[in-house]
């Protein structure tokens, strides 16, 4: 945990309410940790049926265009966080006038786009993929001899689990496939022949206080995460690397919550940041069963001016997604010892949908493989 003197923000203590933007199984956790530390919270949603709303103290159905449902919003709760990054930039303009929004929207608006994302990460002298934006038929001529071939093309906005993605593998693929996107702005980012996929879940107080958890190695099936290890087997060269490459983009961001930074690692052994997601993360699940203090409630902390959370995993842990009707299996996991079941109560289990999340929890230094 690193330290900086700065002026701390009036605390929002016990009975205060946090404002969520986004009522998936993520502000549900998140509203479970705040239960926790006597803090309530109202859920903004546009889906009547939010897994989050079972589990909260207020929760408002509208969209993020509704300005007069926003500010009544915000004149509810004492401080607003999301649970997602697609959090509209007017909304969070509407709300922030009226109450402190946190992780603050400015970072918000840079990280939902991945090349001012990627941009900002490169400015901090943080290795990224290689990438050019493709917004215009002379980007796109310009794009492919900085970044070659394979390559990956993404929409700049708006892309999760892989959606938004299009492979080029030889130069002239490239030109139908932003059609094949229809032609949004994208950034084509060079193919990386990694070794295996880390994060690194960090937070930072409204003191300027950082803490991190441990560097965790992802496995992904269909682009979504199926397996988080942790921690990940790593020198303690490249754990150093992650947390000073997550302490940097905190910093510059002056960020307060919780930020996950996914990685690629080289062959050659060399972090590259793939992506930066500005709230609570999958790939840091494990937290909740293998740590006091899990991400959930180190970024409800962080966002009502808390001293933050220790982060010390206290267990090796392997969390699993259970996927569309895997989250049938609930009544065989929960008889397996040290395994901890979640469940997000949401209605229907179509493939692929995460339902909920598996954690099993190993003595320390002995996690297996997988
Ligand atoms: P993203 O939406 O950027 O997180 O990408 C989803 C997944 O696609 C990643 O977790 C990787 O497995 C894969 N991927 C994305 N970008 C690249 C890339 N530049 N090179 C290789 N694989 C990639």
């Amino acid at each position: 945990m690193r330290t900086m003197d700065a002026e701390p923000m009036r605390p929002v203590g016990p009975g205060g309410t946090i404002g969520i933007l986004g009522g998936g199984q993520l502000g549900r956790m998140l509203a479970m940790a705040a239960a926790r530390l006597g803090l309530k919270c109202a859920i903004y949603s546009p889906e009547p049926e939010s897994p989050a709303f079972q589990v909260c103290d207020a929760h408002v159905v509208a969209n993020y265009s509704d300005t007069r449902a926003l500010e009544k919003f915000a004149r509810s709760v004492d401080v607003v966080t999301y649970e997602f990054e697609n959090v509209p930039g007017d909304a969070a303009n509407v709300l922030s006038a009226l109450k402190s929004v946190q992780p603050n929207p400015k970072a918000l608006s840079i990280i939902q786009d991945r090349f001012s994302e990627k941009s900002f990460a490169r400015g901090l002298g943080i290795a990224t993929t290689p990438f050019a934006l493709i917004d215009s038929q002379a980007s796109l001529e310009a794009a492919l001899p900085v970044v070659g071939v394979p390559a990956v093309l993404k929409t700049s906005r708006l892309g999760y689990d892989g959606k938004g993605q299009q492979i080029v593998r030889t130069a002239d693929q490239l030109a139908g496939a932003w059609d094949g996107l229809k032609r949004v702005p994208c950034i084509l980012e060079g193919f990386v022949d990694f070794t295996r996929e880390l994060s690194v879940v960090a937070a930072r107080g409204a003191d300027g206080q950082t803490a991190c958890y441990d560097l965790v190695e992802n496995r992904h099936e269909n682009h979504i995460l199926r397996t988080t290890l942790a921690p990940a087997k790593a020198s303690a060269r490249l754990k150093t690397e992650a947390v000073q490459i997550a302490e940097k983009l905190l910093d510059a961001f002056d960020y307060v919550g919780v930020m996950a930074v996914e990685m690629f690692e080289t062959r050659d052994g060399r972090l590259l940041v793939n992506e930066i997601a500005p709230r609570v993360h999958n790939s840091g699940h494990w937290t909740i069963d293998a740590c006091a203090v899990s991400q959930f409630e180190q970024h409800i902390r962080a966002v009502c001016g808390w001293p933050l959370g220790d982060t010390t995993r206290h267990s090796d842990a392997m969390m699993t997604n259970l996927l569309g009707e895997e989250a049938g299996s609930w009544p065989a996991l929960a008889a397996e010892p040290a395994t901890a079941v979640h469940h997000y109560g949401k209605g229907e289990a179509r493939a692929g949908r995460k339902m909920g999340h598996v954690t099993r929890l190993y003595p320390l230094g002995t996690r297996p493989e997988e």
